[in-house]
């Protein structure tokens, strides 16, 4: 998969469709939405029309948590892809664990039947934490392909990348900006933008690049849609790896997987 897309959470379904064919026009060819984000239909239309190959995109959506149960994610599944417009998707993911409701097995045996029906490339699940994931590694026979998990210099999830590492699951890092929100204003990054003559937000994701995460960072306004991808021509130092190491936090921004179960 491309290590670096576009994400579209937060996005209306007819702004998506402008925010995706921007993004494939800046170069983008991995688009990250999800059944709940309500724009797999704006997101399908921008690919219909952008006239890239399919076999060029690499599109992925995530089964929400009032879905899940093994007939309930074959029929969710179906109807993403209807929405999107697709007659394959190249990664399915679980979007929460849903401990409360003990479904995420049955739902990840459906995604491999999926799988083995060549409906999708590859699945995966996302806001696991390491116990959900290693049951999951003991009941079923594909190993994820990716967990998506919020990860940004304030949440480095260092447990979960270790064990990723070990199991040769991708790490797809989710508000990988922090939201944007004070991340960017953080002197040592700002700093570090300034040594490369590169924006806060480009400096973000080059260190995620360098860690070996796939990210995902969203933007509706073109010039940052544009910045964003621009990240292959430069490189951090160790110093800087090391300034940005140092923020880490462990501060989520967002729910706590062990008990988040919104329907
Ligand atoms: P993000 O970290 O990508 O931040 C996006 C925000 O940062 C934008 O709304 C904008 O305000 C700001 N921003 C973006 N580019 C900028 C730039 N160049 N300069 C300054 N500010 C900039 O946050 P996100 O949208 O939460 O996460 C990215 C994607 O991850 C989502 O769109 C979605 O696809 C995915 N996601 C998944 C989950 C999950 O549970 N699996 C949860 C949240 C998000």
């Amino acid at each position: 998969m491309p290590q670096l897309g576009f994400g579209v959470w937060q996005v209306p379904d007819d702004e998506a469709t402008t925010a995706v064919a921007t993004a494939l026009e800046a170069g983008y060819r991995s688009i990250d939405t999800a059944a709940i984000y309500g724009n797999e239909e704006g997101t399908g239309r921008a690919l219909a029309r952008s006239g890239v190959p399919r076999e060029e995109l690499f599109v992925t959506t995530k089964l929400w948590n009032a879905d899940q149960g093994y007939d309930a994610t074959l029929r969710a599944f179906d109807e993403s892809l209807r929405k999107l417009g697709l007659d394959y998707l190249d990664l399915y993911l679980i979007h929460w664990p849903m401990v409360s409701r003990g479904t995420y097995i049955d739902s990840y045996r459906a995604f491999e039947k999926l799988l083995q029906d060549g409906r999708v490339r590859a699945v995966g699940v996302s806001n696991f934490l390491p116990e959900h994931l290693r049951s999951l590694i003991d009941e079923t026979s594909v190993i994820p392909a990716v967990n998506q998990i919020e990860l940004h210099p304030h949440l480095q999830q260092i447990a979960s990348r270790e064990l990723h590492g070990e199991e040769g699951i991708a790490t797809e890092a989710w508000s990988p900006l922090g939201q944007g929100k004070g991340l960017l204003e953080v002197p040592a990054i700002v700093a570090i933008a300034q040594k490369h003559g590169r924006t806060p937000a480009q400096v973000v994701l080059r260190w995620h690049l360098q860690l070996g995460n796939v990210v995902i960072p969203k933007s509706v306004t073109p010039a940052r849609i544009e910045e964003n991808i621009d990240v292959f021509g430069f490189e951090l130092d160790e110093e800087d790896l090391a300034a940005i190491r140092a923020l880490n936090e462990e501060r989520r921004l967002g729910p706590d997987p062990a008990t988040f179960d919104a329907v």
